[in-house]
């Protein structure tokens, strides 16, 4: 081949990989309730947990340095719908005035985005803090919120690929699902109830908390683990259902997965069970794992990861154009770098009550602002945040600036006669 044959070649084959990067193709986006990431097997944990989640990330990539923006369900999940901070949406609660906020209805979203080009667009959650009071169907022509949505990971599959079964045609679809298994009380159904935890949910599975947020009875924590870890492999066992649904279905091929979880879970790794109360990693390092058209197989991507970086990435696989307010990165860009500022704050159990992280190069802070301290971590000798160091000047001036962001919408204040009896069942108050 001459070299003007060789060139025009690769422009040929330049102009089909950018037009493969445009084209469009369906979403199916997967938020897993209460999944730390290092409880799942491609992310280094000894027991088989995931073994679904760990062939979407061989097939697709995995970010192994991924932070939550919030360590409780309903701002979290609002930043991987918005891809704003909390401090940006605010939707959440104000523990110390009992207000509890949903999304503002004019708040684009990814499912508001995508409903605007034209894709079809289905939501099936599994908790009362996802649903139409909080204004999380906006932009979903189909909506199906159950209020406590315990044990119905395989019920949800199942109208998922329904769904999907009834919604494949010329036209994209994005389908979000929720899980909601994983989060207390654990559990599972057989065999998973004794796959790690040889006595089941008949043992000693009546939790025991101090009114700090402990445990009375710290012999209990194995046996809580034991059982978060078998729903988490039970979950794992109904995303896989969910995965060879859209292989049987022909719709692997143009389809792209996006998996992570809202926020994690934490064993007493800082005197504490559960989650909402803290932003250390236990509760804020999440998974995420992209699959499909466009994205890398088989990589591993260790550049900081957050959920703001979702709908980023989400639409610049499908070169769908961000919206102005955006605040993560497309992840597959390049665009990232190691000293990027990633906050995190809202929490709804106290004290503290308020509460705001910043990591950036390395180092993590925490800031209180009601009794107006800062505690500082070096991640990289120090990564379970064991022993606080002095706060860096610089760290210390991000996260207060992070704490005084405006909002960029305002959230909608909720009636507390509205959320009292769900929040109740769910154990938030
Ligand atoms: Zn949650």
């Amino acid at each position: 081949m001459s070299a003007g044959g060789a060139l025009a070649a690769v422009l040929a084959l330049l102009l089909l990989l950018s037009g493969c990067r445009g084209r469009k193709r369906n979403v199916v986006l997967i938020i897993v309730d209460t999944v730390r990431a290092d409880h799942l097997g491609c992310y280094g944990y000894p027991r088989d947990t995931s073994p679904h989640i760990d062939s979407l990330a061989a097939v697709g990539t995995l970010w192994s340095n991924v932070y939550a923006q919030s360590s409780w369900t309903l701002p979290a999940t609002t930043t991987i719908l918005t891809g704003l901070s909390e401090r940006s949406h605010r939707v959440g609660m104000k523990v110390s005035a009992g207000e509890v906020y949903g999304m503002n209805e004019q708040m684009p979203t990814l499912a508001t985005i995508l409903g605007s080009r034209n894709y079809r667009t289905a939501a099936f959650f599994n908790v009362y803090l996802m649903s139409r009071q909080f204004n999380f169907d906006r932009g979903f022509q189909s909506f199906e919120c159950h209020d406590n949505g315990h044990g119905r990971a395989g019920v949800t599959v199942d109208q998922a690929l329904g769904w999907l079964e009834e919604a494949r045609s010329d036209q994209p679809f994005f389908l979000a699902v929720h899980l909601f298994d994983p989060h207390d009380p654990y559990a599972p159904p057989a065999p998973f109830d004794t796959l790690y935890a040889p006595e089941g949910i008949a043992g000693d599975s009546v939790w025991e908390f101090t009114p700090e947020g402990g445990l009375a009875r710290p012999s209990q924590k194995e046996h809580l683990m034991n059982l978060y870890d078998g729903e988490i492999a039970w979950t794992d066992g109904q995303l896989g259902r969910l995965f060879a649904g859209l292989r049987e279905m022909g719709l692997a091929e143009s389809t792209i997965v996006a998996l992570t979880a809202d926020h994690g879970e934490e064993f007493l790794e800082h005197g504490y069970v559960g989650h909402g109360r803290t932003l250390y990693g236990e509760t804020v390092n999440v998974p995420l794992v992209l699959s499909g058209p466009g994205v890398p197989a088989g990589r591993v991507d260790s550049s900081a990861a957050s959920q703001l970086d979702v709908l980023p990435t989400v639409l610049g696989l499908l070169d769908a154009g961000l919206p102005d307010h955006a605040e993560g990165f497309d992840l597959l860009a390049g665009e990232v770098t190691r000293s990027r500022p990633i906050p995190a704050s809202g929490v709804n159990t106290g004290p503290p009550f308020e509460l705001a992280s910043l990591v950036m190069d390395g180092r993590k802070v925490l800031w209180y602002p009601e009794a107006d301290t800062c505690v500082a971590y070096d991640l990289m000798s120090d990564p379970l945040e064991q022993n606080p160091v002095e706060a860096d000047p610089e760290l210390q001036q991000a996260v207060l600036r992070y704490w005084a962001t405006p909002p960029v919408f305002q959230p909608v204040r909720l009636e507390s006669m509205e959320v009292g009896p769900a929040l109740r069942d769910l154990g938030y108050i």
